[in-house]
């Protein structure tokens, strides 16, 4: 009883936490390291400017959720698509993300550089940035990335659910044993160039392959934590202290099925008869739709709170300089927890932030400040 009336004293004596808020909000970079919605773009001609009512990203939630900067994820998954696709589907994805983005400058510009990420967040306007998901998008020529890299994409994560010519898939049999000295070439072609190396969803000996190659930090651009939910996707405590020790950062996926291992065991059950359902479909997106969420009906409800227990328990881990957002939204299948259903919420993970004993400024870097430096790094370090 004594110990209750001294939290509930301490607690009013320390007002200001909504003043924390409100100051921080004003002008935090909210910068999230991977989302999926520009295939929609191409497939379903989805548009930016206007509010949905399903998929998780537009221009008015982003505004509401005063976002700052996407590193929009450009993929044709290996499984989904013949080796033909790959390419011209990558191509064909990044042309609509830059055409819709220009259909809205008012609202959003694309960068290049962190610099130009600090500008148009100053100007009022989001940064939009492009990331390649999976090595086997660039048909084994690092000079085919290299011309990504001129059309704006900022890294690459080097293998998808599929290993590929440059490394093991955390998802596929071991074939490399890691990266081949093909993908360990890449990844120093990928330093030289200046961007950043990915290493979500390789097998964990390609991460400390790619570590011990890269000159500079890689990131993590969306991975959750095995120690909370062991699942494959996720990263081991090793991996994670790997990461970090090279400066780099793990940037938190909000999938519910990779934050709760209870919610995992209900989707991958699932997985097979949701998949066939959604291929018989055809291009009836919103019945897909439907049937996703159905799907996202059966598994167990996964809370805002979990997801803060991913990035606190990174941050107590390795510091709070390598913890960062990789949401994956619109690319887990609608599986989002729920108070964080959509970009206009990522204002809850600063209150939360707030509430678990974070200092400003370590709230301004896993935020988006964290991404930001290991994309400076990147750019430093390159060779002309
Ligand atoms: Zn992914």
């Amino acid at each position: 009883m004594k110990r209750t009336c001294l939290f509930v004293l301490l607690a009013a004596a320390c007002p200001g936490q909504d003043d924390r808020y409100a100051r921080l909000i004003e002008d935090i970079l909210i910068f999230d390291a991977h989302i999926d919605t520009p295939r929609y773009f191409l497939d379903e001609g989805y548009r930016l400017a206007e509010r949905h009512s399903y998929y998780e990203l537009d221009l008015p939630r982003l505004r509401e959720g005063r976002v700052g900067a996407v590193l929009f994820g450009i993929y044709a998954q290996p499984q989904d698509f013949g080796p033909e696709q790959w390419l011209p589907r990558a191509l064909e994805v990044l042309d609509c993300l830059h055409q819709e983005v220009k259909r809205n400058a008012s609202g959003i510009e694309f960068a290049f550089t962190s610099d130009d990420v600090l500008r148009i967040r100053k100007a009022g306007k989001v940064a939009a940035l492009a990331s390649l998901e999976g090595g086997h998008l660039i048909a084994g020529s690092p000079r085919i990335l290299r011309n990504f890299h001129r059309l704006g994409v900022r890294y690459m994560t080097l293998a998808h659910f599929q290993n590929n010519a440059f490394a093991d898939s955390m998802t596929d049999q071991p074939l490399h044993g890691g990266l081949s000295q093909q993908g360990k070439d890449l990844v120093r072609e990928m330093n030289r160039m200046g961007m950043m190396a990915d290493v979500s969803h390789i097998s964990d000996k390609a991460v400390v392959d790619a570590v011990n190659t890269s000159r500079s930090p890689v990131i993590a651009s969306h991975s959750s934590v095995k120690a909370i939910a062991a699942v494959p996707r996720n990263m081991p405590d090793g991996i994670i202290r790997a990461v970090a020790a090279q400066g780099g950062v793990i940037c938190i996926n909000f999938h519910a099925g990779y934050l709760n291992a209870a919610a995992h065991d209900v989707y991958i059950r699932n997985r097979p008869k949701r998949e066939a359902e959604i291929k018989a479909a055809g291009t009836d997106w919103e019945r897909i739709r439907r049937i996703q969420k159905r799907y996202y009906d059966y598994m167990p409800r996964v809370s805002v709170k979990e997801l803060l227990r991913h990035i606190d328990y990174v941050a107590r881990l390795v510091g709070p300089d390598h913890v960062a957002l990789g949401s994956d939204f619109d690319g887990v299948s609608g599986m989002v927890p729920v108070g964080m259903e959509d970009v206009s919420k990522y204002p809850v993970l600063v209150k939360g932030l707030i509430e678990m004993g974070y200092k400003d400024e370590d709230i301004r870097k896993v935020m988006g400040l964290n991404l930001l430096r290991v994309m400076r790094e990147n750019e430093r370090r390159t060779e002309r």
